[in-house]
């Protein structure tokens, strides 16, 4: 039952489709005939035609019945028995026909050849489309037919009925293939539809899918649009706070942001077209470079923001003393410049710089302290000293230092020979600060010895600098050069440590060792616990220990002062007075601070022994001196009759070249040597 198509399927199901109708024409037809056979001849053999046409009939019908339930596999089967069913109606008729051959009757003759014409031609209809079924319900007919004519001996209709048959299976089977293509037909179609209606579907679907991408799209192109706008408001921002940055760049640039003064470059900057217009003009122009003597000083003692009020108490004083005309900046740290403009006197810039000395030496109150500062001014001329803005500011630098050398709170005018000195300073200050690192520092000990006993009493720590550039430098000029640059506080600790080792070591035999104390060191806050620590650390007999201080530490800050030299002397340490004598120390000091020791400058000793003026002011000292039990050591004897008349003026302790110079650690042994060979020669003579 295999091997059906689907066209055979279709012809199969059309067939079926046509069945009732079939069978309701060969019903009909069946009827009619019985009907009209038993009422003409009553023939016998009409029952069975009758029984047989309805076994038949109801057959079909029985299979159009069973046709859609049953599995599809049996079509073919299903087609067969339709095709024998169709094939004994047609036998049936064909055998009525043919019992009837010689019918005499013209009537009924002629309604058998319409009964066979009207089927054969009907079925064409019902059965060509399955052409077997077609042939197996005709050809008995037309044969039945043919036969029939012939016995009859009719040719002539047996020639019309060949010819009729011929055409009527020509047109059964036009018939039947038409039926054919046109299903071919509509299969091509149904198929074009069903791939019209997946295309359809397809399209539907990927429009969807379209959709669904153009709203993920849209999502995201929001999401993208929403990253945007942050990004385009961080942008904003971003360029906002640029702008900003910017404008407090710019500021930052040409303004100092503590004292709120133009800075270095601005400065330049309007010396520069200042200078262009002077030249113009043919006008005098002046440079002051002011710088404050000492500031390293407030800092370290009052801290940084106390240095910073006194920077802006600085610069608003400068402010009002200068013309609308003039310009002034800061240079950066405790310097200022300023920039005089159409001056028409080379006397202006002196005006201008004893009005700064003289408001910046009027004592300063920052934050409740009362803060003494000073200044020291250096003064350079458009056209006299140059016509370059660099060069102006350099040599009103250079000018400021001098100024500083002569003594601070001072001014003075350029001239060139100031460049060498400065460069050569500079020079010096890189060297002292490897100086400590490449061992250059030592200390040297000068004798102290008692006029009476003539017994060594103690030594006087002195540094040295031994440069391989400079050689031996003094300390006169290297120490202030500790003191500017800050290096005094490492060395000033180096020289305590060195002094106080010299002790420990016991070269020095118990006597006690002397150690020069700059401003600068007694003003670090809580010096005095540094120096125990160390004093602890090498344990050394503070009696032994004695610190020198000079007169310029009385003036500076004298409550810090009494409770540095306090803390001191509770240590067990002794104090002296350095250079006594050389400056305007009110001997009223001398009862308010826990001072040992006096230390008569060398200045009070040199031409004592003719100065009579010198005599009664030594004199008077000692006196003084021995009132407040205060010891005197003499700085600085160099003779012979100096020795005298310090002797003859009840002078103790001498200190100077007459002795001995100051020595260096190894020949301290030679001189105890020689201090017992000479007391060995004393005792003899
Ligand atoms: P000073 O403390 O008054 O030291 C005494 C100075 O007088 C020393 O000069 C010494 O060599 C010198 N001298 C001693 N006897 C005579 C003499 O008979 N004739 C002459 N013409 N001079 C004599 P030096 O060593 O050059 O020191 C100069 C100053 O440098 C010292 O004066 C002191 O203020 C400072 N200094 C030296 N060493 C140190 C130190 O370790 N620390 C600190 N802060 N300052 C020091
Ligand atoms: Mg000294
Ligand atoms: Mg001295």
């Amino acid at each position: 039952m295999s091997g059906i198509n689907t066209l055979e399927k279709t012809q199969i199901g059309a067939l079926y489709s046509q069945s009732y109708t079939a069978n309701m024409a060969v019903l009909a037809t069946g009827i009619l005939t019985y009907i009209f056979f038993y009422f003409s001849i009553q023939a016998n053999y009409i029952d069975w035609f009758f029984l047989t046409l309805c076994i038949a009939i109801i057959t079909r019908v029985t299979l159009t019945f069973y046709i859609n339930r049953c599995d599809k596999k049996y079509l073919k089967a299903f087609a067969n028995a339709y095709v024998i069913a169709s094939l004994i109606i047609g036998l049936d008729f064909s055998i009525l026909s043919l019992t009837y051959y010689d019918l005499k009757e013209f009537d009924l003759r002629f309604f058998l050849i319409i009964v066979h014409v009207g089927l054969i031609t009907s079925a064409i209809v019902t059965l060509s489309v399955w052409m077997q079924a077609y042939l197996a319900f005709t050809l008995p007919q037309l044969i039945s037919l043919i036969l029939i004519f012939s016995i009859n001996g009719n040719i002539s209709a047996v020639l019309i009925t060949a010819i009729f048959s011929g055409f009527i299976l020509i047109v059964a089977k036009r018939f039947n293939t038409n039926f054919k293509d046109g299903r071919v037909l509509i299969e091509k179609n149904s198929q074009l539809i069903t791939n019209m209606e997946e295309e359809i579907v397809r399209r539907k679907t990927a429009q969807l899918e379209l959709e669904e991408h153009k709203n993920k799209l849209e999502d995201i192109i929001y999401e993208r649009t929403c990253e945007l706008k942050k990004i385009n408001e961080n942008l904003v921002e971003q360029m906002r706070i640029r702008e900003e940055t910017e404008k407090k760049l710019e500021y930052l640039a040409y303004y100092d942001d503590l004292t709120e003064l133009p800075n270095r470059s601005l400065f330049i900057e309007n010396l520069k077209k200042a200078l262009s217009l002077a030249k113009r003009k043919e006008s005098l122009l002046g440079v002051l470079f002011v710088d404050l003597d000492r500031f390293k000083n407030i800092n370290d003692s009052h801290g940084h923001y106390i240095g910073d009020g006194v920077l802006k108490n600085v610069a608003d004083r400068l402010r009002e003393i200068l013309r609308d005309s003039d310009t002034i900046a800061r240079n950066g740290g405790d310097e200022f410049v300023i920039l005089m403009e159409n001056m028409k006197d080379v006397r202006e810039p002196y005006v201008v710089a004893n009005k700064i000395i003289e408001l910046l030496n009027t004592k300063f109150n920052v934050e409740g302290h009362d803060i003494h500062i000073g200044a020291s001014v250096g003064i350079a001329m458009y056209p006299l000293d140059g016509d370059n803005a660099l060069d102006l500011l350099k040599m009103s630098d250079t000018a400021m230092y001098e100024a500083k050398k002569i003594g601070r709170n001072n001014f003075q005018f350029y001239s060139s020979s100031m460049s060498n000195q400065i460069a050569d300073r500079l020079k010096m200050e890189n060297a002292l600060r490897e100086a400590l690192d490449k061992n250059e520092f030592f200390l040297v000990y000068q004798p102290q010895v008692n006029l009476i006993t003539q017994k060594t009493v103690g030594f006087e720590a002195l540094l040295r600098w031994n440069n391989y550039e400079f050689g031996f430098v003094s300390p006169a000029e290297f120490i202030p050069i500790l003191e500017e640059t800050g290096l005094i506080y490492q060395v000033g600790e180096w020289i305590i440590l060195e002094a106080l080792n010299f002790i420990t070591s016991g070269k020095s035999k118990g006597k006690k060792v002397s150690i020069n104390l700059s401003p600068l060191q007694c003003s670090i806050n809580n010096y005095a616990a540094q120096i125990k620590k160390i004093i602890e650390k090498t344990g050394v007999d503070a009696t032994l220990v004695e610190f020198e201080i000079t007169e310029s530490l009385l003036i500076n800050d004298f409550s810090q002062t009494e409770m540095f030299l306090s803390d001191i002397s509770k240590l067990g340490c002794t104090i002296a007075l350095d250079d006594f004598g050389t400056g305007y120390t009110s001997f009223s000091y001398l009862t308010k601070l826990p001072i040992d020791i006096i230390k008569i400058d060398r200045s009070l000793v040199t031409s004592i022994e003719t100065n009579r003026e010198l005599q009664n002011i030594v004199r008077a000292i000692i006196t003084m001196s021995e009132n407040l039990n205060i010891e005197n050591v003499f700085e600085g004897v160099e003779t012979e009759s100096e020795l005298e008349k310090i002797a003859q003026l009840n002078g103790k302790i001498i200190q100077g070249y007459l002795f001995s110079r100051p020595l260096e650690e190894s020949k301290i042994s030679e001189w105890f040597k020689l201090c017992e060979e000479n007391a060995a020669k004393y005792k003899t003579q």
